[in-house]
């Protein structure tokens, strides 16, 4: 893909110690391009989706430049601040700056809702350099003074579209009200609705855009089949082949909560390790069954596209879509869920009558047929699709992509970089003038 180095992109030894202790060798797209406009200070507009890297592609220069030009914190005080739209992204987001920044001593911390307000309180009395947080429970503590947000020097917005689809624009804005003017800004979206784009005129100046490959390359490096079958079937292929062995972990998702509920309880029925995770669950609950996955001790996890968007789990072995989406870049989405960071992984579908206009859909954007599994032992309960099910090209020119994975940088943009990094000469001086204060 890339022969770029973490140690080329200009990142310190500190932090390229704890990027081989997290085993990653070679920088994603994002970060190639990311990393080094915003080590010089750029606000940055990110095109992509979770799977690409981009979450160390801000982690990475926003460590680096608060372990630069370290000052004292001041009581409520936050240094860099992540934005993100749900309570699971949170907890992966601070866990990732805990992790890349473990050797550089500084305070990081993360605040959602859904749980007590007195130990984030108390977190952010001393000051924290980074803060990683949701909307709404940010606006509570900004409202108590539990935290001052007018010396935020980087600003990271994540799954800005996200963002707004959950309806936080007005927090955002309210948030956005509390920053001071001089400041780094970063937005990263999956995609770019008009809401958004008037977003990033409000919120940066000047950014260095980096595109990565839209989703519908994502599935090349995915091995994908259907399994046409009965709705009434479903449950019973499932346990059927999760018992060979080898979906060893194995997301699955579901169209609605209930559904979710259902197969989590078929399979444990059927004696599998399955648990289910979707909004309707407790914060704990929803953490307990996150960790029963990643720890394997249950191999299965049933998920709605919500609760799944943002879940960062290694090494899921396989996808199956129990219900397939009705919106065909979903489907591209839940797939990739299993090929992240560049790894490659296996993908069924099960299709059932009703869905096959789906399926349609799906094979357009993604510009090929899925392979069919005839011979699965449910195969005979429905009747053989048609011949002319099959998808026709055409409609998704423009879905076509450079090679998969590539990222690509607004070069005129680019050109006119220059310029010292805003953050890292205003920190100087904030630090100066708070001495003489
Ligand atoms: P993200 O897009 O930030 O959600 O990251 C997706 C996954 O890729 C996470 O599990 C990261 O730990 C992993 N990751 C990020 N960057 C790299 C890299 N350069 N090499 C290997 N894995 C990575």
């Amino acid at each position: 893909m890339t022969s770029a180095t973490f140690a080329a992109l200009g990142l310190p030894d500190r932090l390229l110690r704890a990027l081989t202790e997290s085993g990653y060798s070679t920088p994603t797209p994002i970060q190639v391009q990311a990393i080094p406009a915003l080590l010089e200070g750029r606000d940055l507009l990110g095109i992509a989706q979770t799977g690409t890297g981009k979450t160390a592609a801000f982690a990475l220069p926003t460590l680096d430049f608060l372990a630069e030009e370290r000052v004292d914190l001041r009581r409520g005080e936050v240094r860099a601040l992540v934005l993100v739209p749900t309570r699971e992204l949170a907890a992966q987001v601070h866990e990732s700056f805990a992790r890349y920044g473990k050797f550089l001593g500084l305070r990081y911390a993360v605040v959602f809702g859904g749980v007590g307000i007195g130990p984030q309180r108390a977190t952010l009395a001393r000051g924290v350099d980074v803060l990683v947080a949701t909307p709404g429970r940010l606006l509570d503590l900004v409202g108590q003074r539990a935290v001052d947000l007018s010396d935020v020097e980087v600003f990271v917005l994540d799954e800005a579209d996200r963002m707004l689809d959950m309806g936080f624009v007005r927090d955002v804005r309210k948030i956005i009200a509390e920053l001071p003017e001089d400041r780094q800004s970063l937005l990263f979206s999956a995609t770019m609705p008009a809401e958004v784009v008037a977003l990033t005129q409000t919120i940066l100046r000047d950014p260095i855009r980096v595109e990565v490959t839209p989703p519908a390359k994502t599935a090349d490096r995915i091995e994908q089949s259907i399994y046409h079958v009965a709705k009434s079937d479903k449950n019973a292929l499932l346990a059927r082949l999760l018992d060979d062995g080898r979906m060893s972990r194995t997301l699955v998702f579901t169209r609605t909560k209930h559904g979710a509920n259902r197969v989590a309880k078929h399979l444990v029925h059927a004696g599998v390790g399955a648990v289910a995770i979707h909004g309707n669950k407790s914060q704990s609950a929803r953490e307990r069954a996150l960790e029963a996955f990643r720890d394997g001790s249950a191999p299965v996890l049933v998920a709605t596209d919500i609760a799944a968007r943002g879940l960062d789990v290694d090494g899921v072995s396989h996808v199956v879509n129990f219900d397939l989406p009705n919106i065909p870049e979903t489907y591209v989405h839940r797939i990739g869920r299993t090929a992240r960071a560049g790894r490659e992984g296996i993908a069924l579908s099960f299709c059932d009558v009703e869905e096959r206009d789906f399926l349609r859909d799906i094979e357009k954007l993604i510009r090929r047929r899925i392979p069919a599994v005839d011979d699965h032992p449910f195969a005979g309960s429905v009747p053989a699709p048609q011949v002319a099910d099959a998808p026709r090209q055409g409609r998704g020119a423009a879905t076509k992509a450079a090679a998969p994975g590539a990222a690509k940088v607004d070069g005129e943009q680019r050109g006119r970089a220059g310029g010292k990094r805003r953050g890292r000469s205003r920190g100087r001086g904030r630090a100066r003038s708070r001495q003489s204060a």
